[in-house]
């Protein structure tokens, strides 16, 4: 059993039923999962992206620089932090939002020594704002936050079940791999988990990923008991 696990949600999975934005009902349900992984006495930090919203990579162009459309993009993982605790909290899932985005007036700091406190008071921590600067993605957040904080493992929650050799929602007689070592990750180009970037700081630092589905009811709490659930990526 693990002791800490860092969940990374991406902005898509909270806009639910909506074409884009925050679904509350969504988000009331992921809560429901995350309190599974609680109830097993596991602490869960959480990375939120910002997709729903805004992509600096779609949003940059015809005028607008990256490096704003980046802070769009990381504004947007601020909104949904906001909302998300709400929704954690209302349903009796203790969290609190950090953010690496200074912004006093909507959502405290992110740091070391807060995040580690907030986790003692058995409070689930939502970081928004990925790493705070731009190029980057939140799953590169997620990465690097995990190792900051001394998660055992990376739960990417995602819309498919696993990694699969071709998109499974294009190709259908697309194969899932059970397991996938750090290092076939980093190097085969059809691999297409997380950013390259992402990756490569898992494999330097030899820090484990499942990636599986989050609408699955009970999966999230089977990857952290360590059953095979969707795609496990480790060192050997
Ligand atoms: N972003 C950034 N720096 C970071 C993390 C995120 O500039 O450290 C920006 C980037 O523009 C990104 C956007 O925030 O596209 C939203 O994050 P992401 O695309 O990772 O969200 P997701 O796809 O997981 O919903």
């Amino acid at each position: 059993m693990y002791k800490r696990v860092l969940v990374k949600l991406s902005g898509e999975q909270l806009q639910g039923k909506f074409d884009s934005g925050f679904d509350a009902e969504r988000a009331a349900w992921i809560a429901n999962e995350i309190k599974k992984i609680t109830a097993q006495d596991v602490e869960v930090v959480i990375m939120i992206g910002g997709g729903n919203y805004a992509r600096g990579a779609q949003l940059a162009g015809g005028g607008v620089q990256r490096v704003n459309a980046d802070n769009i993009g990381m504004l947007a993982t601020m909104m949904n932090a906001i909302a998300l605790t709400d929704v954690f909290n209302a349903s009796d899932v203790p969290s609190r939002a950090l953010t690496n985005i200074k912004s006093d007036q909507v959502l405290d700091q992110f740091t070391h020594r807060r995040a580690l406190s907030h986790l003692e008071k058995d409070r689930v921590v939502i970081v928004a704002g990925g790493i705070g600067r731009p190029y980057l993605t939140t799953d590169t957040a997620a990465v690097s936050l995990a190792l900051e904080l001394n998660c055992d493992l990376i739960i990417k929650a995602t819309k498919v079940d696993g990694v699969y050799d071709n998109d499974p929602e294009i190709h259908p007689t697309a194969t899932k791999y059970s397991r996938l070592t750090l290092q076939q990750a980093v190097e085969r180009s059809d691999i297409k988990v997380m950013d390259k970037a992402a990756i490569a700081l898992a494999a330097d630092h030899e820090q484990a990923i499942i990636v599986c589905k989050l609408l699955d009811e009970g999966n999230l709490a089977a990857a952290v008991r360590g059953e095979a659930v969707g795609t496990a990526i480790t060192v050997s």
